[in-house]
């Protein structure tokens, strides 16, 4: 059975007029229990996460500032990131929400979870909120595997803006992976082809830009020679994915042009790695995803990956690109994945 961490509390947080918004996880849910997937998923169990595992990533005084500023009533951290008097808890129980998930895949409960939760966490960073993100939950969610006593885990973002926060945590690292594709240019700017990480993490971040517009079939290729491969080598005993649907091309946020099939793809991609080298173990938490419809579609197209079901038929075209972009964009991906390919030491990848 696949697990869900869901509660209440997640809705609590927030403003609705800000696109991060509770109607998100609403839609999501309401999607999924019209689908007959509530009987279908094993509800976990979970608390709010400790300060202590909170500082196992976290800056104690960030922490604190965090607490305070729902105690307060709120606090704008940035220009589009708001704790409103409900983010704290919200916050601390959707951290605790992925690390019991991470728990139960390594301790014999459900190996692969999804976890629909908010506040989202990829942008936070030890001591920082900024873009819709206070805790970051992928990173307690993997840093929870390594303090269980894994030696690899992976982090695969495919949300459509770069995890900066998650890349921080583990920028020096060589026991957790984060591989993250991204549109190149949008918020938060970071995430280079260049930025590999340092020291003894040197090699074990892997950054895939790609230009707006992408599709599935650019993912798909990023996937197979560059993602895939990354975690053949790696072989990481858990995955996390740290899952935004903000690439779909309605989504008003970014500039993909990715249909909602991709997102079974790609997590039917990781289930297939983590049964080659984790025992099957994935945890899916969710990120980005702005759009009412295709959210919720998207998320359930994870989670019949996760199942081992097909995707969801539906009607779903996604733009075509100006030929002459086109042209930019094959180019610009065949550039990013060969020097990937290179620095894993495989040959180059040869576009028709
Ligand atoms: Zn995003």
């Amino acid at each position: 059975m696949v697990g869900l961490v869901h509660d209440e509390l997640f809705l609590t947080h927030g403003e609705v007029w800000h696109p991060e918004n509770a109607e998100r996880l609403e839609a999501t849910m309401a999607r999924l229990t019209e689908a007959g997937w509530l009987d279908r998923l094993e509800r976990l169990e979970f608390g709010p996460a400790s300060l202590e595992q909170l500082l196992w990533l976290h800056d104690e005084q960030y922490i604190e500032s965090l607490k305070q500023a729902s105690e307060h009533g709120g606090e704008q951290f940035t220009l589009d990131t708001m704790a409103t008097a409900e983010t704290w808890d919200a916050a601390v129980l959707a951290a605790g929400g992925c690390i019991a998930a991470v728990h139960a895949g390594l301790a014999g409960g459900p190996a692969r979870s999804i976890c629909l939760v908010r506040p989202p966490g990829h942008h936070a960073t030890p001591d920082r909120a900024m873009g819709f993100c206070f805790l970051n939950n992928a990173a307690l969610g993997a840093e929870a595997a390594i303090q269980g006593g894994a030696e690899r885990v992976a982090i695969v973002d495919f949300d459509v803006h770069h995890g900066n926060g998650t890349q921080d945590m583990f920028y020096h690292r060589r026991d957790v992976l984060y591989v993250s594709l991204h549109e190149s240019g949008l918020f938060p700017g970071t995430g280079s082809l260049d930025e590999c990480g340092v020291e003894e993490g040197a090699g074990f971040t892997i950054n895939i830009p790609l230009l707006p517009q992408a599709g599935d079939g650019h993912y798909r290729t990023a996937f197979s020679e560059v993602v895939v491969p990354a975690l053949e080598e790696f072989e990481p005993e858990l995955i996390v994915v740290s899952a935004g649907y903000d690439a779909h091309h309605s989504d008003r946020i970014a500039g993909m042009n990715c249909s909602a099939c991709i997102f079974h793809e790609m997590t039917a991609q990781l289930v297939s790695a983590a049964q080659r080298h984790g025992q099957g173990r994935v945890v899916v938490m969710l990120e980005g995803g702005y759009d009412l419809h295709w959210l919720p579609v998207g998320a359930e197209n994870s989670i019949r990956a996760l199942a081992g079901e097909p995707p969801l038929d539906v009607v779903d075209a996604a733009p075509v690109p100006h030929e002459s972009h086109l042209e930019r964009l094959n180019e610009a991906l065949v550039h990013v994945l060969n020097t990937h390919k290179e620095r894993l030491g495989l040959g180059p990848l040869h576009l028709a």
